[in-house]
């Protein structure tokens, strides 16, 4: 089922401090706190009353949702179970800390129709959450995910590459620890360093070198197979794109289609081994694939298709329909 988020941002709201990456202000552009009003807005607005077969959320991001004023966040869930009840959304989803939930807390979410719960764990690895300001630990992550699926929520457990201190091993280690949390989905962010957080200053001070372009794809390809052979859904690659985020844009590995970049790298890498499994290098080659992977091969600029050249310089790809999409025929072209 297709899936929408009627998306309210509670910039920084109920962080304890800053993280070393952070600045919601400036990554989601809005520095208000929302209210009634600004529920009734967005919902209204989404286009979504009624709209079938897809699952319409409303979506509390950007701050500690479950550590905000009680009152407060009483009154924003209070609003977006109305329209639940109109029949404009079917839950609720929220993102906060992994040590701002407890039963007491599971227990008002669940009572206001809260369908997901995201946890902000970004690494599992207790030197990287120190280094980063985090203010929690590993352990924090494994518990509060454990309560969470015991209280039947969607756990959604998002995470950071290239963090300050973090290696690629680190990341990886990471990815491992989050599968055996069997989380329903995951995020993965590149980090990338915006105006105004202390990344910022670490990187002025030369203490902190975000990861190229090229390395993060690499990575994040890797993550994405590992968590798509273990069945967990990868629901975002990268930062959204938004006037906000490039204004405020320092350095690091961002792309506007930071995702497509890894699905493109992993079906080329596929392309690339089964030609050397076949030891079909440096022979004429065709590579058969779904219409809907076409794109993915040539790659953007045709970057994907001048990397499998470099092993079979006369190669063609082709679409075809009978393909699914992920799979591929890889042949030689016999002279005929
Ligand atoms: S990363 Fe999360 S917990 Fe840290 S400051 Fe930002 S919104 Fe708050």
């Amino acid at each position: 089922m297709k899936h929408a988020n009627i998306s309210i941002f509670v910039p920084n709201n109920g962080c304890p401090h800053m993280c070393s990456f952070c600045n919601q202000v400036k990554i989601t552009g809005s520095a208000k706190q929302p209210d009634a009003n600004d529920i009734k807005t967005a919902v209204e607005n989404s286009g979504l009353f009624g709209k079938k077969g897809v699952l319409r959320e409303i979506a509390f991001f950007g701050g500690s949702f479950t550590a905000i004023d009680r009152n407060y966040m009483k009154e924003l869930l209070s609003c977006a179970h109305k329209y639940i009840e109109l029949g404009y959304a079917d839950g609720i989803r929220i993102s906060t800390r992994p040590d701002c939930i407890d039963h007491e807390i599971l227990d008002i979410l669940k009572s206001y129709s809260v369908t997901a719960i995201e946890l902000g764990a970004q690494s599992m690895r207790e030197g990287v959450l120190e280094a980063n300001n985090r203010g929690h630990s590993a352990k924090s992550v494994k518990d509060s995910s454990s309560l969470i699926k015991g209280y039947g929520f969607e756990l959604g457990l998002q995470m950071m590459t290239g963090l300050y201190g973090s290696s690629m091993d680190d990341d990886i280690y990471t990815a491992q620890e989050f599968i055996k949390l069997k989380p329903d989905v995951v995020r993965i962010y590149p980090t990338i360093i915006m105006k105004g957080t202390h990344l910022e200053e670490l990187y002025v001070l030369g203490e902190y070198t975000p990861m190229t372009l090229n390395s993060a794809v690499d990575l994040c390809s890797e993550l994405l197979c590992m968590f798509g052979s273990n069945g967990i859904d990868v629901i975002r690659v990268g930062l959204h794109s938004s006037k906000s985020m490039t204004q405020n844009f320092v350095a690091g590995p961002w792309h506007p289609s930071f995702r497509e970049l890894c699905e493109n790298k992993i079906i080329i890498d596929r392309c690339i081994g089964i030609i050397k499994k076949l030891r079909l290098t440096n022979k004429p080659v065709r590579i058969l694939v779904s219409p809907r992977d076409l794109s993915k091969v040539v790659g953007q600029r045709r970057l994907g298709i001048e990397e499998i050249k470099k092993i079979c310089p006369q190669v063609e790809v082709k679409p075809e329909s009978s393909l699914k999409l992920g799979n591929l025929i890889v042949e030689e072209l016999k002279k005929s």
